[in-house]
């Protein structure tokens, strides 16, 4: 009975509660917000220009732009488009709902392809085969943190003369290359959202290379006027401004820009943490014959945003909801990410996507489980999640 595995398994660990996520806010972070309410200037203002230029210098890009949330960013960066009733926007089906959202409120005509078996990327033959005369642009999702085959998604961009518009909500810090992301498609989408690498509560941010570009987004993210709130109720500021274009309310606030410095500043660190805890997971998990680990190619400097595994079904007598509730049993959260967009009600009754022509994203539905990942797990908490993980499939093998 005493074999190695049986010597690490859950059973020999006292139980204990592991959530899925916990945010990671020190009395830095406090101490920041605090002074930005004493400061007597709360909406954007100084510290939001300063998370900026922080932001671009951390990443490489020439241009940042904060706004509210990676929604906000989205929408902002298609709105940039014109988009014309039925022009295309190429998507992944396996993303966050506000990716696909994003592209119907800025007038698109959205198009979701399926992903590779790899990485659960876009997947640019798809792409290839989905793209009309009416295509403006390519969204990948930089799945868990792991850039997207952005040389393949580029040759087509370039091919078709399309724009390429990355949701990099989680893939932060990550490279490509060599290249971070943030400074290679046209623009990039970060989230500062509770759970993501890099959190302000709320909070989003494009990156750019396009100076002209940058200038509209900085105009539309604030009612479309031609002088933002901290220029023009600041002392040199003038009160009179104008509206050439519609705007949105999309700015950033001080508040939150100041909790984004000292994180940008914790960045590498709590990168690290990311990195070994997946690292940790790998080297637990890589004997369990019932579920298959994420895949890193070797061009990628992955985020480690989320560690999905999948489960083989051919090899287990549970479902992955089963298995999603036995893990709940023993103190362990997890999560799906994500029911692909064509299997929600408005996205099928209103895309022309059939479960069969994205054959990939569909059984990953079925099998994907995203174990916790957060900086202030312990090795032994991970060993537990994975232990316990082992159990389960253990006990259920077909
Ligand atoms: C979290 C997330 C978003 C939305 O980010 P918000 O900042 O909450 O608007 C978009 N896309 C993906 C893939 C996400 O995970």
């Amino acid at each position: 009975m005493a074999t190695s595995g049986q010597q690490t398994s859950a059973t020999r660990m006292a139980r204990r509660e592991v959530p899925f996520y916990r945010p990671d806010i020190g009395e830095e972070e406090i101490a920041a917000v605090v002074e930005t309410m004493r400061s007597g200037w709360l909406t954007i203002g100084p510290r939001t220009q300063e998370f900026e230029r922080a932001f671009a210098r951390a990443v490489g890009a020439a241009h940042a732009v904060a706004v509210s949330s990676c929604t906000a960013a989205l929408h902002l960066a298609l709105d940039a488009l014109d988009l014309q009733p039925g022009d295309e926007v190429i998507t992944s089906t396996l993303t966050f709902t506000a990716t696909g959202a994003s592209v119907v409120h800025a007038g698109g005509r959205l198009i979701l392809a399926d992903v590779t078996p790899d990485t659960l990327n876009l997947d640019p033959v798809d792409v290839a085969r989905k793209i009309t005369p009416r295509t403006r642009a390519i969204v990948p999702v930089h799945f868990a943190g792991h850039p997207a085959a952005m040389d393949e998604l580029l040759a087509i961009a370039r091919q078709h003369g399309l724009t390429v518009i990355e949701d990099a909500a989680h893939s932060l810090p990550a490279g490509y290359h060599g290249r971070a992301v943030g400074t290679i498609g046209d623009m990039t989408a970060f989230s500062f959202y509770a759970t993501k690498n890099l959190t302000t509560g709320e909070g989003g941010m494009v990156t750019l290379a396009d100076g002209a570009l940058a200038e509209r987004l900085q105009t539309r993210r604030l009612h479309g006027m031609t002088r933002d709130a901290w220029r023009r109720y600041s002392r040199e500021g003038a009160w009179r401004y104008d509206v050439a274009h519609l705007g949105f309310k999309y700015n950033m606030t001080d508040m939150a820009a100041a909790m984004g410095l000292v994180q940008l500043r914790r960045l590498p660190a709590l990168h690290r943490r990311r990195c070994e805890i997946a690292a940790l997971y790998t080297a637990l998990l890589s004997d369990v014959p019932e579920v298959e680990l994420p895949a890193t190619r070797p061009e990628v400097e992955h985020a480690w945003h989320l560690y999905v595994v999948r489960l083989r079904p051919e090899r287990l007598r549970l479902h992955r909801d089963a298995v999603i509730e036995e893990l709940r049993a023993a103190g362990v959260g997890s999560g799906v990410h994500f029911i692909p967009l064509h299997l929600l009600s408005y996205y099928a009754e209103t895309c022309d996507c059939r479960p069969a022509d994205l054959p990939v994203a569909s059984a990953a539905a079925e099998t994907i489980i995203s174990l916790p990942l957060f900086t202030l797990l312990s090795d032994d908490d991970v060993r537990y999640v994975a232990m316990t993980l082992r159990d389960v499939l253990r006990a259920n093998r077909r």
